[in-house]
């Protein structure tokens, strides 16, 4: 019955608890045994866990029998806070009636917390404000709860006073989601519709689809229908997820669960897609159903889907022995059944022989690939320097800096929510300016105040944050939202060594930031790359003419000469070492580089 279920969401900004929440909710209502508890259970991924962050929406069902001996089904979705991964937010969204809003009591209101909370007001949804980490001696709650006031925001109960992680008041949480977020409100008899939130590939199975029912029921041995790429696939198994598959006889309108398809190709599930029954081979369920609504109509549109995931930041990608190209064109394959966000085509270099341009939804999201890649696949990577897509005016975006006669560029925009304590405003505007922006307003939340500003977004992605962190003595935290492209003076900076134009380096700049930006990476450039046994310039140039120069003195390096004695295993090992160290070189001309030196390169 759908009126003792409720769907609902956690957000938050980055670090302010939302899985530790979801630990104590999972645990309080015994979804997961004590055996299987850890910390941030739902962060199942190696490089979640290890670094300590959601990366991936993670659905949870939960059963809850209240005090009054009444039993509700609780379906939860945990989300990232990491503004690369608003998309994942934005699909949870879709699938909830409600959200618990995170707040940390030592932090306050932060850029996340409110990009977050913008997201769930469109989307129309019950938000319940949760102050967390009240353990903590630093915890303020009346500061947080007057910035929450200033919000304006109308939400659906006053503030619930936790510590997630000490479990204090975890109860008072459960009983708002009851009391406060509405209950699903599907049609019940008719053609299934559910909302496709997200989908993988499991070798053994087949394309899984995570799905929010939203009117009639579906059944395994049901056939279904996507209705935007009307692929027809049959139900294999449905159920519910919490820490993996458990399944069910069926899922019913306002339920949060899974579909195992016959589907073998993900590209026919895609996330924002709505799937439908097409006849249910349970005649028992036909029968009760009106004739008229065994097969969608007119009337049965797909639900409203979700904005293609758009990359931010594209970057070559190429391997760092050539001969391991097949391996990387398979492992991007096979890491794009699981990560739709990534998008990639054939690209080459000289320098680094083939590989493949890659989109990004930005520099987390390019780390993470490039993470899974090498650790999943056993790969060994050059990542280029990131780009935004820039463009020619009126044309589509192309993702390399290629040498174009057309001074006529555009490039993206984004709209940035600065919220930082008002005595560094000044330097927050600052910078705002030296990155090419537009100033916005200024609002005040409570104590501290929300810069608006427009930046374009090859001013904000690389090292923005940092620079932030820096002019806010580590209090000022940001957010972005594209919002379109707008002309721009570029030109093409190409980067020389040893003579050699390494076409891997050259990329597009704004005319006004050409000249620093030579100086930083010809400086950067002479600080990575090894010496050599000969003298090497390194050069930045615009067209013909050299902007930079630099020079970077020989040196010959001879390990061994630092072993005193004549061990012989000692020298072995260490001139194995060199060998393997050997490996993540790259070509550069007629210099050897080491791959790190393009990571390097990435902060200018
Ligand atoms: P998320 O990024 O919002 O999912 O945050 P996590 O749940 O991963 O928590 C971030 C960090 O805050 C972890 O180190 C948690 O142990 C810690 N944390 C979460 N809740 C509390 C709390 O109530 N009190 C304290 N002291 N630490 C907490
Ligand atoms: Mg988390």
């Amino acid at each position: 019955m759908q009126k003792n279920i409720r769907n609902f969401s956690i957000i938050a900004h980055i670090d302010h608890g939302k899985s530790t929440l979801a630990d104590r909710l999972l645990e309080l209502t015994g979804a997961i045994d004590r055996r299987q508890m850890k910390e941030q259970v739902l962060d199942t991924m190696d490089i979640e866990r290890e670094r300590g962050i959601t990366i991936k929406l993670q659905p949870a069902r939960m059963i809850w029998n209240t005090r009054t001996s009444a039993s509700y089904e609780l379906n939860l979705i945990d989300t990232p806070g990491h503004v690369d991964f608003s998309y994942e937010v934005s699909r949870s969204l879709a699938a909830v009636e409600g959200v618990l809003l995170v707040i940390d009591a030592t932090q306050g209101v932060q850029a996340q917390t409110l990009a977050n909370l913008h997201l769930a007001e469109e989307a129309g949804l019950a938000v319940i404000p949760v102050i967390n980490k009240i353990d903590l001696p630093a915890a303020d709650v009346e500061k947080t709860t007057l910035e929450l006031i200033a919000l304006g925001i109308d939400f659906a109960c006053p503030p619930i006073v936790i510590s997630a992680k000490s479990g204090t008041n975890i109860e008072k949480v459960l009983e708002a989601i009851i009391k406060f977020i509405p209950p699903p409100s599907g049609r019940e008899k008719t053609v299934a519709r559910a909302l496709i939130f997200d989908s993988y590939f499991d070798s053994y199975r087949g394309v899984i689809v995570y799905v929010r029912v939203v009117d009639g029921t579906i059944r395994a041995g049901d056939e279904l229908k996507t209705m935007q790429t009307g692929k027809v696939a049959e139900a294999l198994e449905v159920g519910g997820v919490c820490l993996g598959l458990h399944h069910e006889r069926e899922l019913r309108a306002g339920q949060i669960g899974y579909i195992v398809t016959s589907l073998k190709d993900i590209a026919a599930a895609r996330v924002g897609d709505t799937i439908t029954t097409i006849i249910s081979r349970q005649t028992s369920v036909v029968s009760s159903r009106s004739s008229g609504d065994q097969r969608p109509t007119a009337n049965d549109l797909p639900l409203a889907g979700y904005k293609e995931p758009q990359p931010m930041v594209y970057a070559g990608l190429y391997t760092a022995s050539g001969d391991d190209y097949q391996k990387l064109r398979d492992a991007l394959a096979k890491l794009k059944l699981n990560d739709a966000a990534l998008q990639y085509e054939p690209s080459s270099s000289t320098a680094f022989g083939f590989g493949f341009r890659a989109g990004f939804l930005g520099l987390l999201h390019l780390e993470v690939v490039k993470e899974r890649l090498e650790r999943e696949y056993d790969l060994d990577l050059v990542v280029t320097v990131p780009t935004v897509a820039y463009r020619p005016q009126s044309q589509n975006p192309i993702s390399n800096a290629q040498p174009l006669t057309s001074n006529q560029w555009e490039e993206p925009w984004v709209k940035l929510e600065i919220i930082l304590p008002e005595e560094y405003l000044g330097g927050a505007m600052q910078l705002v300016i030296g990155r090419r922006g537009v100033l916005g307003d200024v609002k005040y939340l409570g104590e501290r105040v929300v810069l608006e500003a427009e930046v374009p977004l090859g001013e904000v992605i690389i090292d923005f944050y940092d620079k932030l962190k820096a002019a806010t003595s580590g209090y000022g935290s940001v957010s972005y939202d594209l919002i379109g492209y707008r002309p721009a003076d570029l030109v093409q900076l190409d980067i020389l060594v040893a003579g050699d134009k390494v076409d891997a380096l050259s990329r597009l700049v704004p005319k006004v930031n050409v000249d620093f930006i030579a100086r930083q990476v010809v400086a950067k450039l002479k600080e990575a790359v090894p010496r050599q046994s000969f003298e090497v310039k390194l050069q930045a140039a615009v067209g013909a003419k050299i902007i930079a120069s630099e020079r970077l003195a020989p040196f010959r390096k001879d390990v061994t000469e630092k072993l005193y004695g004549g061990d012989i295993t000692r020298k072995r090992k260490l001139l194995e070492k060199q060998k393997k160290g050997k490996k993540k070189m790259a070509r550069l001309g007629t210099v050897e580089v080491p791959t790190e030196v393009f990571v390097k390169l990435l902060k200018y």
